[in-house]
C-alpha cells in the first residue's frame, strides 16, 4: 500500500492533493475528460484497474464519466455530506485514494455516474489502442 510520502515523490501536486485530500480538479481541465482510447483507467496510488474505456461516457459534466466501475469490489463508496451536500465518494477499495463521486443520473443499464477526477487515474491503452496509437 502506497504512504504519502512515497505518493510524494511520485505524484503531482494536484495528484497527491485529489486522491489524499478529497481534492476535486477543475471540470475540463482534466486529462481523460475527452479521452476515447480504447483500455482501462487504473488507480494513481496503487495501480489497480478501476474502470475501462468501454463504461465510459460523455456526461458533459467536465470530469471522465463512467456508468459501472471494472468490478463492483474494486471500488467502495461512501456517504459524503460536506459542502453541505448529501453524495456519494468513491474510493479505491485497495488505498482509500479519493476518486470522485456517484450520482444517480447516469445511463441505462445501471442510471449511475461515477464522476472521476483525471487525477486519480492512470490509463493503460489496451493492445488494441497501443498497436493504433504506434508507428
Ligand atoms: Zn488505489
Amino acid at each position: 500500500m502506497p504512504n504519502r510520502e512515497d505518493l510524494q515523490k511520485r505524484l503531482t501536486p494536484e495528484q497527491l492533493h485529489v486522491t489524499q485530500d478529497k481534492g476535486t480538479e477543475r471540470p475540463f481541465t482534466g486529462k481523460y475528460v475527452n479521452y476515447k482510447t480504447k483500455g482501462v483507467y487504473a488507480c494513481i496510488c496503487c495501480g489497480t484497474e478501476l474502470f475501462t474505456s468501454d463504461t465510459k461516457y460523455d456526461s458533459g459534466s467536465g470530469w471522465p464519466s463512467f456508468w459501472l466501475p471494472l468490478a463492483g469490489d474494486r471500488v467502495h463508496t461512501h456517504r459524503d455530506t460536506s459542502l453541505g451536500m448529501i453524495r456519494v465518494e468513491v474510493t479505491c477499495a485497495r488505498c482509500n485514494a479519493h476518486l470522485g463521486h456517484v450520482f444517480e443520473d447516469g445511463p441505462q443499464p445501471t442510471g449511475l455516474r461515477y464522476c472521476i477526477n483525471s487525477a486519480s487515474l492512470d490509463f493503460h491503452p489496451s493492445a488494441d489502442g497501443a498497436a493504433g496509437e504506434a508507428s
